[in-house]
């Protein structure tokens, strides 16, 4: 692809991230409390997941799936964030007697400031089942596959910096495409 045409490219997937975001109403502010809380229309999406937790298992795999390596590259692309920790052998943050989902490379920790944090974190739940996502934690807030609405976070690391989001065993590498082409379809030529 030619530099202009790669360009040009870049330019329509950010004006497709764009549209995409004119569509979602802007959450409501948080009443008193610093927490994410997503608008009623992203609710309504995620109420769609099939309600599926793949828990982490007994032992770490050694990377990340396929499945949540696009995610990683989807995310970067199109909301250019360059810090995005994945893979990592280790604990439940919340629960240590548990392997955290990172262990079995199914979860990705998407590091932003709260206003675009809270812009990406309704992204991924509008977009959850298309997705393959079963979990995201932000600001204080968790959401898991099949909930309509999102419940108080109580583990020790509150997520004010980075966003938690874990996919599904067999989460289709190529579902973050399917997102895409839909959206470049759904702008104006
Ligand atoms: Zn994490």
């Amino acid at each position: 692809m030619s530099r202009s045409a790669r360009s040009l490219s870049h330019h329509r997937l950010l004006g497709a991230v764009l549209a995409l975001l004119a569509l979602l109403p802007a959450s409501a502010p948080a009443s008193g409390e610093d927490a994410w809380v997503p608008s009623p229309a992203v609710l309504a999406r995620a109420a769609r997941t099939p309600g599926r937790y793949d828990p982490a298992g007994n032992a770490c795999t050694g990377g990340l799936t396929v499945g949540a390596a696009s995610l990683r590259t989807l995310l970067a692309r199109l909301f250019r964030l360059e810090d995005i920790g994945g893979y990592a052998c280790r604990p439940n943050t919340a629960n240590r007697s548990r392997l955290s989902v990172h262990a079995v490379g199914r979860a990705l920790d998407v590091m932003v400031g709260s206003s675009r944090g809270d812009m990406i974190a309704d992204w991924l739940l509008a977009n959850a089942d298309a997705l393959d996502v079963q979990l995201l934690i932000w600001r204080r807030r968790i959401w898991r596959s099949g909930q309509a609405n999102v419940r108080v976070y109580t583990g020790p690391n509150p997520h004010t910096d980075h966003i938690h989001v874990e996919v599904l065993e067999g989460a289709d590498p190529n579902a973050g495409l399917a997102v895409r082409v839909h959206l470049e379809k759904a702008l104006p030529v």
